[in-house]
């Protein structure tokens, strides 16, 4: 049994929601402020700690009362938290989000989260059969570290290269398992997929990525379940067929999940149906931590 290594963003999540939104320079009352724990790094270790995995965080907060916040939302759901640092200057990353009639503004800060960096992931010492993963809300240097630390200790590496940017082929030489979106996957592939591309053309924009044979890319695709290819042999994981009330955090939910398995020594195609189990459970709720179920939930739903 190996643990989960996270390395990555921890946000808090401010929304306030409003009849309409502002337009520029213009004031409106809003009629709520709610605050959600949030950012990729966090929410992928609360979903592998809520199966009940060792799960191990590398973030930074900020010495305010956002950081404080968060430390003590982790800490409650057992994450090892030894490796959040605190800021010497910066804020604790924070996303404000206007929602209007179901539309959404969203401005991201980084603050804390973009000086999380090699030092950090120094760290903490990784062993055969953990899984290290991380998200593209920290800087990509960071990352490439923490997976060259991890392939030297014989640990698996997850990316999910999330928020969509440009990665090198250095980067991508160190993952074992790529975990993306359709949108993140027409960026990377440079090609436009459309809405619901079919599991063919998801395929296809998977080849012009080049995965190496002993990699695995897995595309996940909302309601329709997710794809998962390996050494150009496709497999179609069917969505579970449920009442979604908020998909916030599915993604998040799927790669903690993945990661979850993995490290308890899951073959790959266990642990990607289980991923789909569980992120099939976290649409039914509202949020992101909230939302994550546990390993009890995802057996009986198995
Ligand atoms: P988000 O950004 O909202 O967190 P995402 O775009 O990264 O999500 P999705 O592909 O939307 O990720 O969803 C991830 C996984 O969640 C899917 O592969 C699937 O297993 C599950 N899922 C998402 N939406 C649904 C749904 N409506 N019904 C069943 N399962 C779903």
């Amino acid at each position: 049994m190996g643990r989960v290594v996270v390395a990555g963003s921890i946000n808090m999540d401010v929304v306030a929601t409003a009849e309409r939104h502002p337009r520029v320079g213009e004031t409106v009352a809003g009629q709520s402020v709610m605050y959600f724990p949030g950012g990729k790094g966090a929410n992928q270790a609360v979903a592998a700690a809520k199966l009940g995995v060792p799960t191990t965080l590398i973030g930074r907060l900020g010495r305010d009362a956002f950081g404080e916040q968060l430390r003590a939302f982790l800490a409650a759901h057992g994450i090892d938290l030894t490796a959040v640092k605190d800021s010497t200057g910066a804020s604790t990353g924070t996303a404000i989000i206007t929602l209007a009639k179901a539309d959404n503004t969203i401005v991201v800060i980084a603050g804390a989260n973009a000086e999380v960096g090699a030092d950090d992931v120094a760290q903490v010492v990784l062993t055969p059969g953990d899984v290290a993963v991380s998200q593209f809300e920290i800087p990509q240097p960071t990352i490439s570290a923490f997976f060259q630390r991890a392939k030297a200790a014989g640990a698996t590496t997850i990316l999910n290269p999330a928020p969509a940017s440009a990665f090198d082929s250095a980067l991508f030489a160190l993952v074992d398992i790529l975990v993306l979106n359709e949108t993140e996957l027409g960026f990377l592939a440079g090609i436009e997929l459309g809405d619901a591309p079919t599991p063919q053309q998801v395929t296809d924009a998977v080849r012009e990525l080049k995965p190496r044979p002993d990699q695995t890319v897995c595309v996940t695709l909302g309601a329709r379940g997710a794809v998962a290819v390996t050494n150009g042999d496709a497999k179609l994981i069917e969505g579970r067929a449920v009442k979604a009330v908020d998909t916030t955090g599915a993604g998040d939910c799927f790669v903690g999940a993945l990661a979850a398995r993995l490290s308890q020594g899951a073959a790959m195609a266990d642990a990607i149906g289980y991923a789909n189990a569980a992120a099939s459970i976290s649409v039914q709720r509202m949020g992101a931590g909230p939302s994550m179920p546990s390993a009890e939930e995802v057996r009986a739903w198995l």
